[in-house]
C-alpha cells in the first residue's frame, strides 16, 4: 500500500513568511465573507503564496463570478488543487488496477472453464467414437468436435485480446503511478527533491556509503530577507529558482540536489572527494556572484546576490543529524566570516 502520508502538502516556509501570509489571508477571507476554517485557510494560503497557478486560476474564477464559497466548493478546490489530487489519484489508480486485474482474471477463468468443458466433452465423444461402427454417427461426432474446437479457439482469442488490453492498461497505470510518486518527492517551486526526499535520500546514502567518500554541501542565500523586502516575495521565489538551477547545472549526475528549507538548498554528493565537493561549490558560488538577475516586468537589474556554502565529509560514526550539523556549522562560519564563501 502506498504511504498516503507522503502525499500530504508540504509547507516549509519560515515563521516570518507564514506570519506575513496570515496577515494577507484573513482580510481576504473577511472581504469575501468566506469562513476562516482550516480547509479554506489552506486554499487561500496557496492562493496568497502564488505557488499553485491552477488553484489561483480556479479561485479567481470563482471570486470574479461572485459564486458562493460554500463547503462543497471548498472541499472540491481542496481535493483538486491543495492535496495535489494525489490521494485521489492514488485511489483512482488503485480502483483501476483492481478493475483490470478482475477483468483479466475473469477472461482467464472463462477460458479455463470452457477448456475443461471441451475436454469433458471430447472424452465422452472419444468413447462414443470407439463404440460406434456407423460412418454417419462418426461424422456427426467429428463435426461436433470441430465446432467445439472452433468455439474454444474463439474463447482463447478473446482471452488473448483481453489480456493484451489489460497489459496496455497496466502500462498506462504504471506511468500514472510514477508521475504521482514523482510529485510526492519534488519541491513545487524548484523541481528539486523536497525536504522529505532529502531526508530519505541522505539516510540511504549514509547506509550505502561503505568506504566511499561522501560529502554534503549546504547553501543559503545571503541577506535573502532583504531581497524579499526590496523586490517582493515573487522575485524572491524566482531568485530561489535561479539558485536551484545553478545547483542542477554544477552538480554531477549521481548527486542529489534538494531544497532543504525556504532559501536553503543542499547537494548530497556520494562517491565525491572533499576537494571535488569544494570545487563544485566554488563554481556555484562564483557563478552566482557574477550573475546579474533582471526583473522581467521592467528589466531592472537586481542588486548583486551571493550565497554562502558549508561542506562536510561523512565520518564513520555519523548519523544524518551529525552530518547535517557539521555542514550547517561550516555554513554558519561562511556567514560569520563575511558571506559569499565556501567553508569546510
Ligand atoms: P543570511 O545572509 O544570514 O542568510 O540572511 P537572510 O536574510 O537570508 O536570513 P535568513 O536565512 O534567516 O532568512 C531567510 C528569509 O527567507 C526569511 C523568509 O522570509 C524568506 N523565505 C523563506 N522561504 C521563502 C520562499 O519560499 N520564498 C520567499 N520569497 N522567501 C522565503
Ligand atoms: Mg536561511
Ligand atoms: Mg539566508
Amino acid at each position: 500500500m502506498p504511504n498516503n502520508s507522503t502525499l500530504l502538502p508540504i509547507y516549509d516556509f519560515s515563521p516570518s513568511l507564514n506570519t506575513s501570509y496570515l496577515k494577507k489571508i484573513l482580510p481576504l477571507l473577511n472581504e469575501h465573507q468566506i469562513a476562516a476554517n482550516p480547509i479554506n485557510y489552506a486554499i487561500f494560503y496557496d492562493y496568497i503564496t502564488e505557488h499553485n497557478p491552477s488553484l489561483t486560476a480556479a479561485v479567481n474564477n470563482l471570486l470574479n463570478q461572485g459564486k458562493p464559497f460554500d463547503s462543497d466548493v471548498s472541499i472540491e478546490l481542496y481535493g483538486n488543487y491543495v492535496c495535489n489530487a494525489s490521494l485521489e489519484s492514488f485511489d483512482q489508480i488503485h480502483t483501476q488496477i483492481n478493475k483490470v486485474i478482475r477483468q483479466a482474471t475473469d477472461a482467464i477463468n472463462e477460458t479455463h472453464s470452457k477448456a475443461e468443458q471441451t475436454n469433458d466433452s471430447f472424452q465422452k465423444k472419444s468413447v462414443l467414437l470407439e463404440n460406434t461402427s456407423e460412418i454417419a454417427d462418426s461424422q456427426t461426432i467429428l463435426q461436433e468436435i470441430i465446432q467445439e474446437t472452433k468455439a474454444l479457439v474463439v474463447t482463447s482469442q478473446s482471452m488473448q485480446t483481453q489480456l493484451n488490453q489489460a497489459n496496455l492498461e497496466m502500462e498506462k497505470l504504471r506511468t500514472e503511478l510514477n508521475q504521482v510518486r514523482q510529485m510526492a518527492v519534488t519541491d513545487g517551486l524548484t523541481g528539486l527533491l523536497n525536504r522529505r526526499a532529502f531526508d530519505q535520500t541522505l539516510n540511504e546514502v549514509i547506509e550505502q556509503s561503505g568506504d566511499e567518500v561522501t560529502c554534503l554541501s549546504m547553501l543559503d542565500i545571503d541577506h535573502f530577507k532583504g531581497i524579499n523586502d526590496e523586490y517582493g516575495h515573487t522575485i524572491g521565489d524566482n531568485v530561489i529558482k535561479f539558485v536551484a538551477s545553478l545547483l542542477k547545472k554544477h552538480a554531477e549526475e549521481h548527486h542529489h540536489v534538494a531544497r532543504y528549507g525556504g532559501e536553503e538548498l543542499a547537494i548530497i554528493m556520494p562517491k565525491t572527494p572533499k576537494q571535488k565537493a569544494i570545487e563544485i561549490s566554488e563554481n556555484i558560488r562564483i557563478e552566482m556572484e557574477k550573475s546579474r538577475l533582471k526583473r522581467k516586468t521592467d528589466n531592472l537589474t537586481l542588486r548583486q546576490i551571493t550565497i554562502s556554502i558549508g561542506i562536510a565529509e561523512l565520518q564513520s560514526n555519523d548519523d544524518p543529524e551529525s552530518f547535517i550539523n557539521r555542514a550547517d556549522n561550516a555554513l554558519y562560519q561562511a556567514k560569520e566570516s563575511g558571506r559569499n564563501k565556501v567553508m569546510h
